[in-house]
C-alpha cells in the first residue's frame, strides 16, 4: 500500500506536492519523491519519511505546474532507492508515473515487455511495468496527433493486459495529467479541485486527506476502470475504460486510511464507530464483562469507545504511545516489528491493574503485536485480558498490496480461533464477524479476499505460489 498525489495547477507546485505527501505519509514509511515537469522533469526521491527525503526543505530544483508525488510501502520489490517512485521514462513520450497496488502477473509483463518491446524492466517494483505497459501501447499511435481517445484507447488496452490492483497517476509530457485505476477499483483514487486567481488546478489522490491541507474540494471518486485526464488547459475528460465488478479494498475503512477520509462518500470515523459498534453483539454471545475497553492506539480508537458504549462499560485510554515512532504493520521485518512494538506502546498501570482488559485493534495478522500486548497488560495487573479484533479472521494473503502475502505468517490461516487464544496467551479472542462486515457493506461492493479467499481478479494456486515467492525473493 502505498499514497499517491498527482497536481496539475498553474504555478509551480512543488510546495503543494510536498505538504499533500506529509497528509499522506501514513500510508507508507519506506521512501518518497516527487517529480515536477516544465520542459523537462525534475524529480527526487530516497528512502526514508517525507520529512527525511526534503529534510533541507530545497525544492528549487522542483519547477513545473504539474508533477506527482509518492510515499512508498514495499509490497514487491526491494526497499532499494531504484524502487522508489516516481519513475519516468523519455520514449516514446516523456512519462512519468506513480502507482499504489499490486500487480499480479508480473512475470508474465515482464516476459512479454522484453520478448516483445525490447524493454528490460530492471527493477522489481510493479509500477515500472504499469509503466512500460502503457509505453507499449502508446507506441503504436501517431505520436505527433496523441489525442484523447488514443490516451484512453491506451489505457483500456493497458488494462486487459495488467492484472491485480492498481491506482496510478501519469504525466504524459506536453500533454497532459491522467490517473486511471483496475477495473474493479480495488484501490482508493479521489479527484479535487481547487479554484484559484488564475484557474482552476486539478488533483488525485489516495485520500482525501491531502485535499484538507491543500485546501482543494473533493470533486468524487474514480469509478472502477475509469479514466480521467487533464489535458494542457485544464479541460477535464473521462471515461470508463474497462470496468468489471467493482471491489473496493475494504481494509481502507478498517486500517489504512486515515480517520478523517472520506471515501467512496464515508467518513472513516464513522466507519469506524459502525465496525465498533457491529461487535457488540459478538462480545456479549461470549458472555464475558470487560471492566474497561481499550485500544490499541491510535488506529483502534473508534473501534474501543464503539464497543465500550454498546456494551456499557467505561472506555479508558490504557496504552500509552510513543508518537515517534512508525507504525508498526507497514515496517517490514517481522523482528523490526516486535521490536517497535515494545518501543511504541506502554500500558497506563493505573488503569489496568485489577482489571479486566477487552483490548481493541484494527486486525490481527500474524498475531505478533497481539500477543506482546497481551504479556504486557498482565505485567501491568490486567486479571484478565480480552483481545478484540475489529476485522474478521485474516486467513488468506492480500496479494492487491497489503504486506501479508506469505500465508505462512498470518496466524488465522493455520490456527482456530482457540489456538490463536493460546498463542496470544489471552483469556478469549473475540473476531469481527465476516458476515457483519458484508452486512455493513452491502451497499457497497468490496473486496474481502483476505478473509474469504475468493479474489475478484481470479487467483489460482500457482499464480498464489509464485507470488508469496515474488515477494520472499524481493525481501532478501
Ligand atoms: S485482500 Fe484484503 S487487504 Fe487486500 S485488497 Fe482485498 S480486502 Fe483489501
Amino acid at each position: 500500500m502505498c499514497g499517491i498525489l498527482g497536481i496539475s495547477g498553474r504555478r509551480d507546485i512543488s510546495a503543494q506536492l510536498l505538504d499533500g505527501l506529509a497528509a499522506i505519509q501514513h500510508r507508507g514509511q519506506d521512501a518518497a519523491g516527487i517529480v515536477t515537469f516544465n520542459r523537462t522533469f525534475h524529480l527526487r526521491k530516497g528512502l526514508g519519511l517525507v520529512a527525511e527525503v526534503f529534510r533541507d526543505g530545497n525544492l528549487d530544483g522542483l519547477a513545473g505546474s504539474v508533477g506527482l508525488a509518492h510515499v512508498r510501502y514495499a509490497t514487491t520489490g526491494s526497499g532499494d532507492v531504484l524502487d522508489a517512485q516516481p519513475i519516468v521514462v523519455d520514449y516514446p513520450f516523456g512519462l512519468a508515473m506513480v502507482h499504489n497496488g499490486n500487480v499480479i502477473n508480473f512475470a508474465h509483463l515482464r516476459r512479454h515487455l522484453y520478448e516483445d518491446h525490447h524493454r528490460l524492466v530492471d527493477t522489481s517494483n510493479d509500477v515500472a511495468l504499469i509503466l512500460y505497459t502503457f509505453a507499449s501501447k502508446l507506441e503504436t499511435k501517431d505520436l505527433k496527433h496523441l489525442s484523447i481517445d488514443d490516451v484512453f484507447d491506451c489505457v483500456t488496452a493497458t488494462q486487459d493486459e495488467v492484472e491485480g490492483a492498481y491506482s496510478a497517476v501519469t504525466i504524459i509530457a506536453n500533454h497532459g495529467l491522467l490517473a486511471f485505476c483496475d477495473p474493479h477499483g480495488i484501490r482508493p483514487l479521489v479527484m479535487g479541485r481547487q479554484v484559484t486567481d488564475v484557474g482552476v488546478s486539478w488533483a488525485f489522490a489516495s485520500e482525501t486527506t491531502c485535499f484538507d491541507h491543500l485546501d482543494f474540494e473533493m470533486v468524487r471518486d474514480l469509478q472502477p476502470g475509469e479514466a480521467v485526464f487533464i489535458d494542457r488547459d485544464q479541460r477535464v475528460h473521462s471515461r470508463i475504460c474497462r470496468r468489471r465488478q467493482q471491489a473496493y479494498c475494504v481494509f481502507e475503512y478498517i486500517y489504512f486510511a486515515r480517520e478523517d477520509a472520506v471515501m467512496n462518500g464515508r467518513l472513516v470515523a464513522s466507519e469506524r464507530v459502525r465496525l465498533g459498534k457491529r461487535l457488540g453483539a459478538t462480545f456479549r454471545a461470549t458472555g464475558l464483562q470487560p471492566d474497561i475497553v481499550i485500544d490499541v492506539p491510535t488506529s483502534a480508537y473508534f473501534f474501543a469507545s464503539a464497543l465500550a458504549e454498546e456494551l456499557g462499560v467505561p472506555y479508558r485510554r490504557g496504552l500509552a504511545k510513543n508518537r515517534h515512532v512508525g507504525r508498526s504493520f507497514i515496517t517490514p521485518g517481522a523482528q523490526r516489528r516486535e521490536a517497535m512494538v515494545h518501543k511504541k506502546l506502554n500500558p497506563i498501570r493505573d488503569i489496568i491493574r485489577g482489571r479486566k482488559v477487552a483490548v481493541v485493534d484494527d486486525s490481527i495478522v500474524r498475531g505478533t503485536t497481539a500477543r506482546l500486548l497481551v504479556e504486557l497488560l498482565r505485567k501491568a495487573g490486567a486479571t484478565e485480558v480480552y483481545v478484540v479484533s475489529a476485522a474478521p479472521p485474516i486467513k488468506h494473503p492480500c496479494i492487491y498490496g497489503i504486506d501479508m502475502s506469505a500465508r505462512g505468517e498470518i496466524i488465522a490461516a493455520h490456527n482456530d480461533i482457540e489456538d490463536v487464544k493460546r498463542y496470544l496467551g489471552a483469556d478469549a479472542v473475540v473476531y469481527q464477524r465476516l458476515e457483519d462486515l458484508k452486512d455493513l457493506y452491502r451497499d457497497l461492493p468490496c473486496c474481502y479476499a483476505c478473509f474469504s479467499g475468493e479474489y475478484p481478479t481470479g487467483a489460482t494456486a500457482e499464480a498464489l505460489a509464485e507470488i508469496e515467492a515474488e515477494k520472499v525473493s524481493s525481501r532478501r
